[in-house]
């Protein structure tokens, strides 16, 4: 079977402290977030970074917020008005070099704070009140700079099982992604790899999935490095698209084209699932699963390699409830 199972070693992904329960809040307090605790612990191995406590700012400190400015978003103390920007950003420069040698898979950023917050930060007008929610945290808005491919999120958005579904997908397809392009690779597992993701890369945007094999049809003619940057950067934006249950359905469809094998009632029992699928009857495992029991048992080695049939591990349980 080709890389549908991912890499031994650890899967490093970046977090805000206050979310493993370290007490680095500015009051002392944290925000344990127990989907990362209790179950995504046994599969990664966290990188915890607090940037207002990493870059001298003390626990207790003052509450701060983002007020707008032209030169961008200032982090300021609410009631002093004492400006932190340059320090923070000064010490996340050095950090960043730092955490991306560390080979991160992904990234869990706290919401709302004015340092780690993903997007919808409260952003201030200097002298006013009321924000409007359209910033980013100083140190996210820096990650997410320096490292566009990086699957990145926030805790809140988690808690939405699709948006969960396919961050934890990302992570394990760029973990495998990186392992593809990381050294030195041949047109001939270039194809490999882009064959073993099809049916995943479909679920997410048809046309991602063609413009990528026509840049992996001119893999002999195109320089390594440009290649191997054009072809992260677009498999990354294709799994950013969540998979719908409409796309869901035309992969499983056509994958069960690929299942000759079968006879009348196995290939009416597969078809009758997936339309349960569709209907929202049953959640996506329950196709999947029969899927591969018949890919496995007749041996169709196509379908056997395709990431889709098993692109997180099975203990996460995400696809029981997309
Ligand atoms: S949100 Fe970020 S800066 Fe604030 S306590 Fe958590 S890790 Fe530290």
């Amino acid at each position: 079977m080709m890389e549908a199972t991912v890499e031994a070693r650890p899967i490093r992904i970046g977090i805000s402290s206050c979310l493993l329960g370290s007490p680095v809040r500015f009051d002392g307090g944290h925000k344990r977030f127990r989907f990362a605790t209790d179950l995504l612990e046994r599969f990664f191995e966290w990188v915890p970074v607090c940037p207002e406590l990493e870059s001298g700012l003390g626990v207790p400190r003052p509450a701060m917020r983002l007020v707008d400015s032209d030169g961008g978003p200032r982090l300021l103390e609410i009631k002093s008005g004492r400006d932190h920007t340059q320090k923070v950003e000064d010490w996340g420069a050095k950090r960043l070099d730092a955490l991306l040698e560390q080979d991160l898979r992904g990234y869990i950023l706290k919401k709302d704070s004015p340092s780690c917050g993903m997007e919808r930060v409260r952003l201030y007008q200097p002298g006013k009140d009321m924000p409007e929610r359209k910033g980013r945290g100083l140190f996210a808005a820096a990650l997410m700079q320096r490292a566009p491919d990086l699957p990145v999120e926030e805790e809140g958005r988690l808690g939405d099982p699709v948006l969960r579904e396919n961050f934890i997908e990302r992570i394990f397809a760029y973990a495998r992604l990186r392992d593809r392009f990381e050294g030195r690779f041949t047109n001939g597992e270039v194809v490999a790899f882009h064959t073993a993701h099809k049916l995943q890369l479909m679920a997410h945007s048809t046309v991602a999935y063609n413009e990528l094999g026509r840049l992996v049809a001119r893999v002999k003619q195109t320089e390594r490095d440009e290649f191997r940057k054009e072809y992260c950067s677009g498999f990354m934006r294709a799994l950013r698209v969540p998979a719908s249950r409409g796309r869901n359905t035309n992969v499983l469809q056509h994958a069960a084209g690929h299942l000759a094998h079968l006879d009348g009632t196995s290939r009416q029992e597969l078809a009758d699932l997936i339309h349960d699928y569709r209907q929202g009857l049953v959640p996506l495992v329950v196709p999947v699963t029969l899927l591969r029991h018949h890919a496995r048992t007749g041996n169709v080695e196509y379908l056997r390699g395709q990431t889709f049939l098993e692109p997180h591990p099975k203990e996460l349980m995400l696809r029981n409830h997309v």
